[in-house]
């Protein structure tokens, strides 16, 4: 709370930064105590599995940010079907996006933006180039959205991007990232970092819900109760593509 971004709004940038759960004991403990200040109250008829998917839906609300507050008209690629890509994808349209593309591997997380009424394609059975202009014309996407945080995407989305453009970088890189930035200053691409969110993302993201324009369901693919804590966790190493999010029933 005290640092630079702290004081200018953007504590999600902090220069201390300890994340609740990750870098402080989390809420698979007996107790948890957290500022009522960074408490937000859910609407009443809220379930609660939709209110535990708020938090990743605020990572798709703060990276569609990152590109713009007005979505309405915008043509956006989305690089990785996972969760994040998945919701980044969904916000995208529920925010007014003219056309949303989700690029990704995985017959089974293809199948899952498919259900979720977004348009896909596998760039092993199709070029990928030609799948963007196929949807959004012959100029292109306004943005594309990395969201695997891998070398190939990331070079697929410097490659692909119509000069001028915008790429926001949502995935979480494991490795030092190879970027052709030969291309990000001659196409003059604006390369825009993108980590967790604000308070105000997940107010957003609480709205869009409420309104019933996120789709979750298909979203949960496990459910453990919380003494089987470790056989959850367990299950997102094993099923690997099949296990989009997880959840824990507290109470069995
Ligand atoms: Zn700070």
């Amino acid at each position: 709370g005290k640092c630079y971004p702290c004081t200018h709004g953007m504590y999600n940038d902090c220069e201390t930064l300890k994340v609740m759960g990750f870098q402080t004991t989390g809420m698979a403990s007996e107790y948890f105590v957290v500022d009522a200040k960074k408490a937000l109250v859910l609407p009443k008829d809220m379930s609660w599995d939709h209110g535990a998917m708020i938090e990743p839906l605020a990572v798709a609300v703060h990276a569609v940010r990152r590109y713009s507050g007005d979505m309405h008209g915008k043509k956006a690629v989305v690089l990785g079907g996972g969760p994040i890509g998945n919701l980044v994808a969904q916000t995208a349209k529920a925010l007014g996006a003219e056309v949303v593309l989700l690029s990704e591997l995985s017959a089974y997380r293809l199948a899952t933006a498919q259900k979720c009424g977004i348009t896909t394609v596998n760039p092993n059975e199709r070029n990928l180039l030609d799948a963007i202009v196929e949807a959004c014309g012959k100029d292109r996407a306004d943005v594309i959205f990395e969201c695997i945080g891998i070398n190939p995407t990331m070079k697929q989305a410097i490659e692909y991007a119509r000069k001028g453009s915008h790429i926001i970088v949502v995935g979480v890189f494991g490795d030092l990232a190879t970027v052709d930035m030969a291309a990000v200053q001659d196409h003059e691409l604006s390369l825009l970092g993108s980590a967790m969110y604000r308070e105000e993302d997940y107010i957003k993201a609480i709205d869009l819900v409420a309104a019933g324009k996120i789709e979750f369901e298909t979203l949960i693919t496990h459910r453990f109760g919380f003494r089987e804590f470790k056989k959850g966790y367990d299950t997102i190493d094993q099923e690997k593509d099949k296990a989009m999010k997880v959840m824990i029933n507290m109470e069995k």
